[in-house]
């Protein structure tokens, strides 16, 4: 089906993904994807899975491609994601998984891959307020580092092939989800 919403949203740590994907949701009724949500799940039902990734999250490392590639297969075969499509948050973070995503979608096309910016010293002053259990100052700290690291060249990678908007990330809630949806129009 090509009238089906696809769309990637990348974004910093404390960028405010997680409001705009409530947003996203909201004006096009597709489905939330969040693997760090699905990991977080996992943990908290005690499943074998939750047990291998509950250190590496707390550290603030990246739980393993092949692992993360799986739960993401699992949940995009399901039907409510395929007639409802979806944005994808969290997901990919490597080229690998970002590879591996546009071999799994198949004809499926994405509409958007979304790049919400928000500079390094704004996330950082933003992310000290939050209070996540993994928020600590090193795994924020870790994390922003392998954001540069591993998402950035994930990022080009699509940029690449043309597919990434960027969208600036600064201004009040509902001006960044203005111009979300009309990134999302033009892609479309
Ligand atoms: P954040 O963007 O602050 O890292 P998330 O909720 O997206 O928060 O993810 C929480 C944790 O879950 C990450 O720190 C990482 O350990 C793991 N995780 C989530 N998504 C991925 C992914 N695509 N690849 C590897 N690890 C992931």
């Amino acid at each position: 089906m090509t009238d089906v919403t696809r769309l990637v949203i990348f974004g910093r740590q404390g960028a405010g993904k997680g409001t705009q994907c409530d947003r996203i949701v909201g004006h096009y009724g597709v489905i939330h994807l969040s693997t760090g949500d699905m990991f977080r799940a996992a943990v908290a039902a005690g499943t074998d899975m939750g047990k291998q990734v509950e250190p590496i999250m707390q550290s603030g490392g990246l739980v393993p491609d092949e692992m993360t590639i799986g739960i993401v297969r699992d949940r995009l075969a399901q039907s409510d994601v395929e007639s409802k499509g979806f944005v994808l948050d969290g997901f990919p973070r490597t080229p690998g998984q970002a590879e591996a995503l546009v071999e799994m979608l198949g004809d499926d096309k994405l509409t958007a891959v979304i790049n919400l910016d928000v500079p390094l010293d704004e996330v950082t002053a933003r992310m000290k307020g939050r209070g996540r259990e993994d928020d600590t100052n090193e795994s924020i700290a870790k994390r922003l580092a392998l954001y540069e690291e591993e998402t950035v060249p994930t990022i080009d990678w699509f940029a690449e092939r043309g597919m990434v908007v960027n969208v600036d990330g600064l201004g009040t809630e509902d001006e960044v989800a203005e111009r979300i949806f009309s990134a999302i129009e033009r892609s479309g």
